[in-house]
């Protein structure tokens, strides 16, 4: 059976989104089966992913709310092993529109245990905030990954995600776990970074992946070629970090089960 892991934090720009799509497209890379579930209305691990957001027909807004299944929405991508089940500015509505749904947070559960059977991993790019895709993600989910910018305030605002992660595990999803805290974007140059790291781990001790994402210009371009680094520059410091992490998420798998 696949795990579920979504890749969460309210704030935007922290990484999300690159980190689901190169972790996605790294596990793949390592001949894991792996789907790549878009829930942020922008859509952006859809169109980093190479998925054309104007050829796609239904999206993941159609699986929440008109209950179509999953398995009829997801495509292939570029990169061998990823499928992946794209998201539209559709699914801006989705939001209000779960409100007035039966069991609204559990929309996405339901339909990720008919496809766990097919992959090894399923890994969610969740929305910039709190609400109810995020919530239905965490609902679906084995693990989170929570990406922490490496920059001042980096814990300001996690005491907020991790309360609602604890709401979840009361009421929603007994079995969910974090599966790690990843730092992003440091900027080696700078002293700050080193301080960050230091106050991240004595907060999460050994939940911080030692693999760090830094600052790399190639994980910044490779999205606007709808690539993942892996394929974009295989050889850029972003994809071999990215790729050593996939490498930690298995073996940390391997060490729970
Ligand atoms: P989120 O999904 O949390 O909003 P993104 O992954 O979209 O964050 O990243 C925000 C912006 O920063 C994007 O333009 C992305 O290309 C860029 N970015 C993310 N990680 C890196 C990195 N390690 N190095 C350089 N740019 C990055
Ligand atoms: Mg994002």
């Amino acid at each position: 059976m696949g795990k579920v892991i979504s890749i969460a934090n309210q704030k935007g720009g922290v990484g999300k989104t690159t980190t689901a799509v190169n972790l996605s497209a790294c596990l793949a890379y390592l001949h894991h089966k792996v789907l790549l579930v878009d829930i942020d209305p922008q859509g952006n691990a859809t169109s980093g992913i190479g998925v054309e957001k104007g050829e796609v027909d239904q999206c993941i807004y159609n699986v929440l709310i008109d209950d179509v299944k999953a398995d009829k929405v997801r495509t292939e991508t570029l990169v061998q092993n990823l499928d992946a089940i794209p998201a539209t500015i559709q699914l801006a509505g989705a939001e209000i529109e779960l409100v007035r749904t039966i069991s609204r947070e559990a929309q996405l559960k339901k339909s990720m245990d008919q496809l766990k059977a097919d992959y090894d991993y399923i890994i969610i790019d969740c929305p910039p905030s709190l609400g109810l895709l995020t919530l239905n993600a965490l609902t679906a989910s084995d693990t989170v990954l929570i990406p922490v910018q490496c920059e001042y305030y980096a814990l300001e605002g996690l005491s907020q995600l991790l309360n609602t992660i604890r709401l979840v595990q009361k009421h929603l999803n007994k079995q969910l776990m974090i599966e790690g805290v990843l730092l992003t974007m440091l900027d080696a140059r700078t002293n700050l970074g080193i301080q960050v790291i230091e106050e991240v781990k004595k907060y999460f001790q050994d939940k911080v992946y030692q693999s760090i994402i830094p600052r790399n210009v190639r994980l910044s371009e490779a999205p606007s070629h709808g690539r993942p680094a892996i394929l974009y520059d295989p050889k850029s410091r972003g994809a071999e970090v990215y790729l050593e992490l996939a490498k930690e998420v298995i073996t940390n798998g391997e060490r729970v089960r």
